[in-house]
C-alpha cells in the first residue's frame, strides 16, 4: 500500500478498525452494520460514510490478527487499533482513564426480539458467546439475554412446550385436512423477547474503563452493550475484558483474540 500524502500537511495516514455488528432475525437471515470511530468528527460513521470522505484512502486486511481497517488521512490512531500487537499492553499504565473502545469485543452478535429460544440456544453455543444484545430494527439495544436466561427457560419449559388452541374459521385452509369445527394447538414459540433482560446497561463508546467497570460492579452485571451517539450498538464489554487489560497492565502476556466475542 502507498502512503499518500497528508492532507494540509496536518493529518497523517492512520488506520482506524471496523467494527461490525452482525443482527439476527427471526428468520436467520443476518444483516452487518460496519462502523468506524471517526477522530476528526468525534463519532461513529458508516464505512459507506468513509468510503465516500475526501479523507479516505483504503480499506486494509490484517490477515495475522484478522480485522478490518479504514487507512484514511484522519491521525492520530483511534482506540483499539494496536490490539493486532501481541504486546501491545502488556505492562503498561495501568490508567483507569483507558477508553473502553481499547478493549471492547468489536466484533458483536445481535438478535432481533423475535428470535425463537432455540435459534438463540444454537447461537450462542455455535459461537461459543455467553451472552447476546437484543436489538431493534435500527440495531439500538432493547434487551440482554444470556446463557442462563436460556438454560431457565428451557428448563421452565421442560417437556411440555405450552400451546395455544386455534379454532378453524369458515374462510380458513384447514391443515392436515381438519374438517371445520375442529381445533388444533400450536406450540407457542418462546422467544428473545420473552426472556431478555429489558433493561439494557450500555456506555457511550468514549467511556473509560474506570466508568465501566464501576458500573458493571455497582449494577452486578458482566457485560455492558457500547453504543455510539445514535444509540446503535458498536461494541460488547465484558468483565472478562476488564480482567484481560488489568492482567496484561501488571504485565502478564494474556492473548487477547482478535476477532472475539462477549
Ligand atoms: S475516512 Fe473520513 S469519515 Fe472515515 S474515519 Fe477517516 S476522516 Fe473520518
Amino acid at each position: 500500500m502507498t502512503s499518500p500524502e497528508p492532507i494540509n500537511g496536518e493529518h497523517p495516514i492512520a488506520h482506524h478498525l471496523i467494527r461490525s455488528a452482525r443482527i439476527v432475525a427471526d428468520d436467520g437471515e443476518e444483516s452487518v452494520a460496519a462502523t468506524v470511530y471517526c477522530p476528526l468528527q468525534e463519532r461513529s460513521t458508516t464505512v459507506a460514510e468513509c468510503e465516500s470522505c475526501r479523507r479516505f484512502h483504503a480499506l486494509h486486511f490484517d490477515a495475522t490478527a484478522r480485522t478490518t481497517s479504514v487507512v484514511c488521512h484522519a491521525g492520530p490512531a483511534t482506540p483499539g487499533e494496536e490490539r493486532a500487537d501481541p504486546l501491545h499492553g502488556v505492562g503498561g499504565p495501568l490508567d483507569p482513564e483507558t477508553p473502553i473502545a481499547d478493549i471492547m469485543t468489536r466484533d458483536v452478535l445481535c438478535v432481533r426480539p423475535e428470535v425463537t429460544v432455540d435459534e438463540l440456544a444454537a447461537l450462542l453455543v455455535g459461537h461459543e458467546i455467553s451472552g447476546v444484545p437484543v436489538v431493534d430494527a435500527e440495531g439500538r439495544p432493547v434487551g440482554m439475554v444470556s446463557r442462563a436466561d436460556v438454560l431457565r427457560a428451557a428448563q421452565e419449559r421442560g417437556d411440555t412446550e405450552e400451546s395455544q388452541r386455534v379454532t378453524l374459521q369458515p374462510d380458513d385452509i384447514a391443515p392436515l385436512d381438519i374438517e371445520q369445527g375442529f381445533h388444533v394447538y400450536e406450540p407457542i414459540k418462546t422467544t428473545a423477547r420473552d426472556i431478555m433482560t429489558p433493561v439494557v446497561l450500555q456506555v457511550h463508546e468514549s467511556a473509560s474503563i474506570r466508568q465501566a467497570a464501576s458500573l458493571m460492579a455497582y449494577e452486578g452485571v458482566h457485560r455492558l452493550a457500547v453504543t455510539s451517539d445514535d444509540g446503535k450498538v458498536v461494541g460488547i464489554l465484558s468483565s472478562l475484558d476488564v480482567l484481560r487489560w488489568f492482567g496484561r497492565s501488571c504485565g502478564y502476556l494474556i492473548p487477547v483474540p482478535a476477532r472475539k466475542r462477549s
